[in-house]
């Protein structure tokens, strides 16, 4: 195909968005293990898990036949306000570093949030919304989904209380800022306003908090406050179904041109924006229609593929939540203070550790002053500023671009630009200043966290 052929932006017409999600797992084989009570040690029913979460999410959470469930057209609506992002063809790119390699990227960065996150946050609200709620909870981490959630929730009318990591809403006033704009309240976390915030100030004062600390807080909330449900904005199956339109819209674009990718390349946090991405392509690979090289691209100081172990574990620091088969570090692991805040998880999303496992993709994790310079050359090329989560996806998308030129291959490669790095100058600064480093855990740190797995006879 000539290069004038495909434009430097696949649009699709709003019509040609998807009108249902595709669940992944209906075409696993080995379907991902299910959540576990930490309690019975036995696999959680709907029942248990329906005063956490809103009712329509836990059928969804543990579907794992029906390939594709409609999008309702309010969130499809919604979609239309931000939707469908552009599948942009990187020719400034490719001919920066001279490949004959052909660059995808799929940007979600369209939106208030600055990520993904706001495709799963509107169906989340939109659940609880139905089912006659008047609020949710949740944590915001590096804040992108505390924002999407926020947005979400003031488009619907419903109440939003969001634990943000106190480390983060010091660091990150802005942020903290957007989401009061849209009418959430935002709680640093640990607070004195729970059981578990009490609880933990007084065994750590002075503590800057932690994801799993404000999941805690978040849960505990939501359970003991009538019209209350917890929501959470990655790992969980029904995330990575909604951000399923991801991967629906850049397949339908690839398609109308007759572009079959080779490669795909998404960063992995808890796995959400990648399972979306890869959706449509893992489906026909499982359904042996087709083949396609899927790379997860994770943090070299947070390396949960890589060097990980697949077994059930804890979600939260706090190991009140439920236990899930994944690869995981440990839920005692707590990763170096790196900059990609949304890939800072100790676990993975289960669907995609199954994969994993059953050797359906790769995994690779890359050092941040290198995601760094991805992210620079990109943002000087390509005009977007990215994330720097989204620029671990870049880095392996600019290496394999690279592996191209040498052997002269004309691979098609796509990869998941999930959002810019407006609010994280802070690290760009670092960056800037030649301040930043990489820590890489040593073997003896992860194995002290694996260590204190859960034991559990399956
Ligand atoms: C949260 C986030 C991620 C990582 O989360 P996943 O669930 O792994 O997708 C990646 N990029 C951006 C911009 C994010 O906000």
């Amino acid at each position: 195909m000539s290069k004038t052929e495909v434009p430097y932006k696949i649009y699709l017409t709003e019509d040609e968005m998807p009108k249902a999600w595709y669940n992944l797992r209906a075409d696993m084989k080995n379907k991902p293990a299910p959540l576990m009570n930490p309690g019975t040690h036995k696999p959680l029913s709907a029942e248990e898990l329906t005063p956490i979460f809103c009712e329509e999410l836990v059928k969804q959470e543990l579907d794992d036949t029906t390939p594709f469930i409609e999008i309702p057209d309010e969130i499809r609506n919604f979609y239309k306000m931000y939707r469908p992002s552009p599948l942009v063809r990187a020719y400034c790119l490719e001919e920066k570093l001279q490949t004959p390699a052909k660059i995808y990227y799929k940007f979600e960065g369209n939106n208030t949030s600055g990520s993904h996150k706001l495709n799963s946050a509107i169906a989340q609200a939109y659940y609880a919304k139905k089912q006659g709620l008047k609020g949710v909870t949740t944590e915001t981490g590096a804040g992108q989904w505390g924002t999407a959630l926020s947005m979400a929730c003031a488009y619907l009318g419903l109440d939003c209380k969001v634990f943000m990591v106190k480390v983060s809403y010091e660091q990150k006033p802005f942020r903290r800022e957007v989401m009061r704009t849209y009418g959430a309240s935002v709680v640093p976390s640990p607070s004195e306003t729970t059981d578990v915030g009490k609880k933990i100030l007084a065994e750590h004062p002075g503590t800057t908090g932690s994801l799993g600390c404000a999941i805690s807080e978040a849960v505990e909330v939501a359970v003991k406050n009538p019209g209350y449900r917890y929501v959470l904005g990655s790992v969980l199956n029904q995330v990575l179904l909604h951000q399923s339109v991801i991967g629906l819209e850049a397949k339908t674009a690839l398609d109308k041109y007759g572009i079959k990718p080779d490669i795909i390349i998404g960063c992995a946090g808890g796995g959400s924006n990648l399972g979306g991405l890869i959706a449509p392509f893992m489906g026909e690979k499982l359904r042996g229609e087709a083949d396609y090289r899927i790379i997860a691209v994770e943090p070299a100081s947070c390396p949960s593929f890589t060097r990980g172990t697949f077994a059930y574990d804890f979600c939260d620091t706090g190991m009140i939540c439920p236990l899930a088969k994944m690869y995981t570090l440990g839920s005692s692991f707590i990763p170096s203070a790196n900059h990609a805040g949304g890939l800072r998880f100790h676990g993975m999303s289960t669907t995609l550790s199954q994969l994993y496992h059953d050797g359906f993709m790769e995994a690779t994790s890359v050092e941040q002053t290198s995601v760094f310079e991805a992210a620079e050359q990109f943002a000087r090329i390509e005009g977007i500023l990215p994330a720097p989560e989204s620029s671990h996806a870049i880095r392996v998308a600019i290496d394999e671009a690279l592996k191209c030129k040498e052997t002269g291959e004309e691979k098609t490669i796509v990869f998941g630009l999930t959002g810019t790095g407006y609010f994280d100058l802070v690290a760009y600064q670092k960056y800037n200043d030649g301040e930043m480093g990489d820590y890489i855990p040593t073997d003896e740190e992860i194995a002290a966290s694996v260590a204190k797995l859960p034991k559990i006879e399956e």
